[in-house]
Protein backbone atom coordinates (compact mmCIF):
# COMPACT_ATOMS: atom_id res chain seq x y z
CA UNK A 1 0.00 0.00 0.00
CA UNK A 2 1.34 3.13 -0.68
CA UNK A 3 0.87 6.54 1.57
CA UNK A 4 -1.82 8.68 -0.74
CA UNK A 5 -0.95 10.96 -3.20
CA UNK A 6 -0.50 14.83 -2.37
CA UNK A 7 -2.98 16.48 -3.98
CA UNK A 8 -2.10 19.63 -6.31
CA UNK A 9 -1.10 22.86 -4.41
CA UNK A 10 -3.56 25.53 -4.63
CA UNK A 11 -2.23 29.55 -5.45
CA UNK A 12 -1.46 31.66 -2.26
CA UNK A 13 -4.66 33.39 -2.52
CA UNK A 14 -6.70 30.35 -2.25
CA UNK A 15 -7.54 28.55 1.12
CA UNK A 16 -9.23 25.72 1.20
CA UNK A 17 -11.10 24.25 4.17
CA UNK A 18 -12.26 20.28 4.21
CA UNK A 19 -14.70 19.96 6.50
CA UNK A 20 -16.50 16.53 7.55
CA UNK A 21 -20.28 16.78 7.30
CA UNK A 22 -22.90 18.37 7.52
CA UNK A 23 -20.75 20.90 6.20
CA UNK A 24 -19.58 21.21 2.81
CA UNK A 25 -15.67 22.13 2.23
CA UNK A 26 -15.16 26.00 1.95
CA UNK A 27 -12.77 28.08 -0.62
CA UNK A 28 -11.52 31.25 0.47
CA UNK A 29 -10.52 33.60 -2.07
CA UNK A 30 -8.08 36.34 -0.63
CA UNK A 31 -7.72 40.27 -2.49
CA UNK A 32 -9.31 43.31 -3.39
CA UNK A 33 -12.85 41.03 -3.60
CA UNK A 34 -13.02 38.69 -0.44
CA UNK A 35 -15.07 36.18 -1.58
CA UNK A 36 -15.90 32.72 0.00
CA UNK A 37 -17.16 29.69 -2.17
CA UNK A 38 -20.20 28.15 -0.24
CA UNK A 39 -20.95 28.78 3.26
CA UNK A 40 -21.33 25.36 5.18
CA UNK A 41 -24.37 24.57 7.25
CA UNK A 42 -27.03 26.73 9.20
CA UNK A 43 -26.01 25.27 12.30
CA UNK A 44 -22.13 25.99 12.11
CA UNK A 45 -23.03 29.33 10.61
CA UNK A 46 -21.27 31.42 13.73
CA UNK A 47 -18.15 29.12 12.91
CA UNK A 48 -18.02 29.62 8.94
CA UNK A 49 -18.03 33.68 9.47
CA UNK A 50 -15.46 33.59 12.60
CA UNK A 51 -12.88 31.43 9.95
CA UNK A 52 -13.71 33.63 6.62
CA UNK A 53 -12.85 36.59 9.07
CA UNK A 54 -9.73 35.16 10.73
CA UNK A 55 -8.35 34.82 7.11
CA UNK A 56 -9.65 37.50 4.97
CA UNK A 57 -11.08 40.41 7.47
CA UNK A 58 -14.25 40.67 5.64
CA UNK A 59 -16.14 38.66 2.87
CA UNK A 60 -17.47 41.06 0.12
CA UNK A 61 -19.35 37.87 -1.62
CA UNK A 62 -20.45 34.32 -0.84
CA UNK A 63 -21.18 32.37 -4.11
CA UNK A 64 -22.81 29.11 -4.11
CA UNK A 65 -22.34 26.49 -6.10
CA UNK A 66 -26.14 25.12 -5.09
CA UNK A 67 -28.94 25.37 -2.95
CA UNK A 68 -28.50 22.51 -0.55
CA UNK A 69 -28.52 23.53 3.39
CA UNK A 70 -25.05 22.01 3.73
CA UNK A 71 -24.18 24.74 0.93
CA UNK A 72 -25.77 27.89 2.07
CA UNK A 73 -26.15 27.27 5.69
CA UNK A 74 -23.44 30.37 6.46
CA UNK A 75 -25.38 32.70 3.90
CA UNK A 76 -28.10 34.63 5.93
CA UNK A 77 -25.44 35.57 9.17
CA UNK A 78 -22.67 36.59 6.45
CA UNK A 79 -25.11 38.98 4.93
CA UNK A 80 -26.00 40.36 8.01
CA UNK A 81 -22.65 41.23 8.27
CA UNK A 82 -21.91 43.05 4.61
CA UNK A 83 -21.75 40.21 2.23
CA UNK A 84 -23.43 39.69 -0.93
CA UNK A 85 -24.57 36.57 -2.39
CA UNK A 86 -24.58 35.27 -5.92
CA UNK A 87 -26.29 31.88 -7.36
CA UNK A 88 -27.75 30.37 -10.43
CA UNK A 89 -30.13 32.25 -11.96
CA UNK A 90 -32.59 29.65 -11.55
CA UNK A 91 -32.12 29.39 -7.73
CA UNK A 92 -31.83 33.55 -7.14
CA UNK A 93 -34.83 33.65 -8.96
CA UNK A 94 -37.15 31.05 -6.93
CA UNK A 95 -35.18 32.84 -3.60
CA UNK A 96 -36.29 36.17 -4.92
CA UNK A 97 -40.27 34.76 -5.17
CA UNK A 98 -39.32 32.75 -1.86
CA UNK A 99 -40.80 29.86 -3.86
CA UNK A 100 -42.04 27.07 -0.83
CA UNK A 101 -39.58 24.78 -3.14
CA UNK A 102 -36.40 26.71 -2.40
CA UNK A 103 -33.43 24.49 -1.42
CA UNK A 104 -35.57 21.52 -1.10
CA UNK A 105 -34.86 22.24 2.53
CA UNK A 106 -38.61 21.20 3.07
CA UNK A 107 -38.45 18.03 0.80
CA UNK A 108 -35.09 17.31 2.64
CA UNK A 109 -36.20 18.14 6.00
CA UNK A 110 -32.61 20.18 6.21
CA UNK A 111 -33.41 23.66 7.87
CA UNK A 112 -31.77 26.89 5.77
CA UNK A 113 -31.49 30.27 7.75
CA UNK A 114 -33.30 32.85 5.61
CA UNK A 115 -31.73 34.76 2.58
CA UNK A 116 -31.71 36.80 -0.03
CA UNK A 117 -29.45 36.50 -3.50
CA UNK A 118 -27.90 39.71 -5.13
CA UNK A 119 -25.97 38.66 -7.90
CA UNK A 120 -28.04 35.70 -10.37
CA UNK A 121 -25.33 34.00 -12.13
CA UNK A 122 -25.36 32.59 -15.59
CA UNK A 123 -23.32 30.13 -18.04
CA UNK A 124 -20.33 32.18 -19.12
CA UNK A 125 -20.22 34.92 -16.68
CA UNK A 126 -17.15 35.98 -15.46
CA UNK A 127 -16.61 36.85 -11.76
CA UNK A 128 -14.31 38.10 -9.77
CA UNK A 129 -13.49 36.66 -6.95
CA UNK A 130 -10.16 38.06 -4.73
CA UNK A 131 -8.19 39.31 -7.18
CA UNK A 132 -8.71 36.70 -9.99
CA UNK A 133 -11.42 35.88 -12.59
CA UNK A 134 -13.53 32.96 -12.19
CA UNK A 135 -15.50 31.77 -15.09
CA UNK A 136 -19.69 30.53 -14.39
CA UNK A 137 -20.03 26.83 -16.04
CA UNK A 138 -23.66 25.83 -15.39
CA UNK A 139 -23.82 22.27 -14.34
CA UNK A 140 -27.09 20.74 -13.69
CA UNK A 141 -27.93 17.22 -12.26
CA UNK A 142 -27.27 16.92 -8.82
CA UNK A 143 -29.60 20.15 -8.63
CA UNK A 144 -30.73 22.13 -12.05
CA UNK A 145 -29.04 25.33 -10.31
CA UNK A 146 -25.97 23.64 -9.75
CA UNK A 147 -22.99 25.64 -10.86
CA UNK A 148 -19.06 24.87 -11.08
CA UNK A 149 -16.17 27.77 -11.03
CA UNK A 150 -13.34 28.03 -13.42
CA UNK A 151 -10.42 29.42 -12.97
CA UNK A 152 -8.41 28.73 -16.16
CA UNK A 153 -5.21 30.34 -15.33
CA UNK A 154 -4.80 28.27 -12.38
CA UNK A 155 -6.43 25.53 -13.71
CA UNK A 156 -8.67 25.61 -10.87
CA UNK A 157 -12.52 23.84 -10.96
CA UNK A 158 -14.59 24.31 -7.67
CA UNK A 159 -16.91 21.66 -8.47
CA UNK A 160 -19.83 21.08 -5.72
CA UNK A 161 -21.17 17.80 -5.10
CA UNK A 162 -21.40 16.99 -8.92
CA UNK A 163 -18.13 14.81 -7.75
CA UNK A 164 -16.18 14.19 -5.57
CA UNK A 165 -12.78 12.04 -4.82
CA UNK A 166 -14.89 8.74 -4.29
CA UNK A 167 -18.40 9.44 -5.94
CA UNK A 168 -20.70 11.51 -7.93
CA UNK A 169 -23.51 13.67 -6.53
CA UNK A 170 -26.69 11.97 -6.11
CA UNK A 171 -30.07 12.92 -8.07
CA UNK A 172 -33.14 13.24 -7.31
CA UNK A 173 -35.44 11.93 -10.20
CA UNK A 174 -38.54 12.64 -8.15
CA UNK A 175 -38.04 16.66 -7.85
CA UNK A 176 -36.10 17.06 -11.57
CA UNK A 177 -37.55 14.31 -13.48
CA UNK A 178 -36.27 11.25 -15.10
CA UNK A 179 -33.80 13.07 -17.24
CA UNK A 180 -31.86 13.92 -14.12
CA UNK A 181 -29.32 11.72 -13.97
CA UNK A 182 -28.43 11.58 -17.85
CA UNK A 183 -28.07 16.25 -17.59
CA UNK A 184 -25.41 15.07 -14.54
CA UNK A 185 -23.38 12.92 -16.81
CA UNK A 186 -23.66 15.89 -19.15
CA UNK A 187 -22.28 18.57 -16.77
CA UNK A 188 -19.70 16.24 -15.28
CA UNK A 189 -18.37 15.64 -19.85
CA UNK A 190 -18.40 19.18 -19.76
CA UNK A 191 -16.36 19.78 -16.63
CA UNK A 192 -13.91 16.78 -17.96
CA UNK A 193 -13.17 18.59 -20.81
CA UNK A 194 -12.01 21.61 -19.15
CA UNK A 195 -8.73 19.08 -18.05
CA UNK A 196 -8.37 21.45 -14.64
CA UNK A 197 -4.85 20.80 -12.94
CA UNK A 198 -7.25 21.09 -9.39
CA UNK A 199 -10.38 19.58 -8.44
CA UNK A 200 -12.14 21.35 -5.47
CA UNK A 201 -15.06 19.23 -4.31
CA UNK A 202 -17.53 19.98 -1.86
CA UNK A 203 -16.78 16.48 0.04
CA UNK A 204 -14.07 14.85 0.88
CA UNK A 205 -10.13 15.31 -0.14
CA UNK A 206 -8.89 17.71 -2.99
CA UNK A 207 -8.67 14.41 -5.51
CA UNK A 208 -4.43 14.15 -6.35
CA UNK A 209 -5.19 12.85 -9.60
CA UNK A 210 -8.41 14.71 -11.28
CA UNK A 211 -8.16 12.95 -14.66
CA UNK A 212 -8.85 9.79 -12.70
CA UNK A 213 -11.60 11.62 -10.68
CA UNK A 214 -13.39 12.25 -13.59
CA UNK A 215 -12.90 8.96 -15.23
CA UNK A 216 -14.42 7.50 -11.80
CA UNK A 217 -16.94 9.73 -11.61
CA UNK A 218 -18.19 9.60 -15.40
CA UNK A 219 -18.66 5.51 -14.74
CA UNK A 220 -20.61 6.08 -11.80
CA UNK A 221 -22.68 8.40 -13.82
CA UNK A 222 -23.22 6.48 -16.58
CA UNK A 223 -24.70 3.97 -13.70
CA UNK A 224 -27.07 5.89 -12.41
CA UNK A 225 -28.17 6.54 -16.08
CA UNK A 226 -28.69 3.29 -16.78
CA UNK A 227 -30.12 2.26 -13.55
CA UNK A 228 -32.59 4.74 -12.32
CA UNK A 229 -33.45 2.43 -9.27
CA UNK A 230 -29.97 2.19 -8.16
CA UNK A 231 -30.31 6.07 -8.38
CA UNK A 232 -33.18 6.68 -5.98
CA UNK A 233 -31.73 4.39 -3.49
CA UNK A 234 -28.48 6.55 -3.60
CA UNK A 235 -30.48 9.36 -3.09
CA UNK A 236 -32.77 8.04 -0.45
CA UNK A 237 -29.32 6.59 1.32
CA UNK A 238 -27.25 10.01 1.04
CA UNK A 239 -30.99 12.36 2.16
CA UNK A 240 -31.49 10.14 5.11
CA UNK A 241 -27.76 9.77 6.41
CA UNK A 242 -27.80 13.67 6.62
CA UNK A 243 -30.88 13.64 8.26
CA UNK A 244 -29.52 11.81 11.10
CA UNK A 245 -26.11 13.49 11.08
CA UNK A 246 -27.99 17.04 11.87
CA UNK A 247 -30.03 15.83 14.60
CA UNK A 248 -27.49 13.68 16.25
CA UNK A 249 -29.30 10.37 15.18
CA UNK A 250 -33.46 9.68 15.47
CA UNK A 251 -34.13 7.98 18.53
CA UNK A 252 -35.20 4.14 17.37
CA UNK A 253 -39.04 4.71 18.01
CA UNK A 254 -39.58 7.19 16.16
CA UNK A 255 -37.63 6.61 12.85
CA UNK A 256 -40.38 5.09 11.31
CA UNK A 257 -42.41 8.02 11.65
CA UNK A 258 -40.03 10.41 10.77
CA UNK A 259 -39.19 8.67 7.39
CA UNK A 260 -42.83 8.21 6.62
CA UNK A 261 -43.56 11.92 6.94
CA UNK A 262 -40.85 12.68 4.78
CA UNK A 263 -42.05 13.67 0.73
CA UNK A 264 -38.69 12.66 -0.55
CA UNK A 265 -38.93 9.21 1.00
CA UNK A 266 -42.87 8.54 0.05
CA UNK A 267 -41.83 9.92 -3.66
CA UNK A 268 -38.67 7.36 -3.55
CA UNK A 269 -41.06 4.55 -3.21
CA UNK A 270 -44.00 5.42 -5.85
CA UNK A 271 -40.41 5.78 -7.97
CA UNK A 272 -39.46 1.99 -6.66
CA UNK A 273 -42.82 0.50 -6.73
CA UNK A 274 -42.72 -0.03 -3.36
CA UNK A 275 -45.07 0.79 -0.23
CA UNK A 276 -43.56 3.78 1.79
CA UNK A 277 -43.54 1.77 4.96
CA UNK A 278 -41.59 -1.08 2.77
CA UNK A 279 -39.01 1.33 1.61
CA UNK A 280 -38.54 2.88 5.26
CA UNK A 281 -37.97 -0.71 6.57
CA UNK A 282 -35.78 -1.98 3.20
CA UNK A 283 -33.63 1.16 3.82
CA UNK A 284 -32.59 1.13 7.74
CA UNK A 285 -32.15 -2.81 7.33
CA UNK A 286 -29.67 -2.14 4.47
CA UNK A 287 -28.24 0.70 5.87
CA UNK A 288 -27.45 -1.05 8.91
CA UNK A 289 -26.40 -3.89 7.19
CA UNK A 290 -23.51 -1.81 5.21
CA UNK A 291 -22.61 0.06 8.21
CA UNK A 292 -23.72 3.45 7.27
CA UNK A 293 -25.59 3.64 10.03
CA UNK A 294 -25.52 2.06 13.30
CA UNK A 295 -27.62 2.07 16.68
CA UNK A 296 -26.23 3.24 20.00
CA UNK A 297 -27.64 4.69 23.02
CA UNK A 298 -31.09 4.09 21.45
CA UNK A 299 -30.37 6.23 19.01
CA UNK A 300 -29.98 5.18 14.95
CA UNK A 301 -27.03 7.39 14.27
CA UNK A 302 -25.12 7.83 10.61
CA UNK A 303 -22.01 6.31 11.01
CA UNK A 304 -20.02 8.69 8.91
CA UNK A 305 -17.60 11.47 10.61
CA UNK A 306 -19.72 14.19 11.18
CA UNK A 307 -19.79 17.26 13.86
CA UNK A 308 -22.65 17.83 16.15
CA UNK A 309 -25.17 20.36 15.21
CA UNK A 310 -26.83 22.31 18.33
CA UNK A 311 -30.46 21.06 18.11
CA UNK A 312 -31.65 24.66 18.36
CA UNK A 313 -29.99 25.69 14.99
CA UNK A 314 -32.46 23.51 13.34
CA UNK A 315 -35.13 25.69 14.39
CA UNK A 316 -35.43 28.32 11.49
CA UNK A 317 -38.86 28.55 9.09
CA UNK A 318 -39.01 26.40 6.29
CA UNK A 319 -38.95 28.81 2.96
CA UNK A 320 -42.67 28.63 2.68
CA UNK A 321 -42.63 30.75 5.64
CA UNK A 322 -39.48 32.88 4.82
CA UNK A 323 -39.69 36.80 5.61
CA UNK A 324 -39.85 38.58 1.98
CA UNK A 325 -36.65 39.72 0.89
CA UNK A 326 -35.07 42.64 3.05
CA UNK A 327 -34.47 45.99 1.21
CA UNK A 328 -31.23 46.40 0.70
ZN1 LIG B 1 -25.97 19.07 -2.69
Amino acid sequence: MSARQAPPPLPSWATWWQRPFPDANTLLLHGRRPALVDSGFTGHAEETAAWAGERAGRVELVVNTHWHSDHVGGNALLQARGAGVAAGAPEAEAIARRDPGCCAAEYLDQPVAPYTVDVSLDDGQVLRLGDADWEVVRTPGHTPGHLALWQPDEGLLVVGDALSDYDVGWVNLALDGPGAAATALASLKRMADLAPRVVLPSHGPVPADPGAAFAAALRRAQRLVDDPAGAVWYGARRIFAFALMIRDGVPAGEVEPYLLARAWLTDAARLLGLAPEALAGELVTSMLGSGAVVLRDGRLRAAAPHTPVPAGSLRVPYPRAWPGPEPR
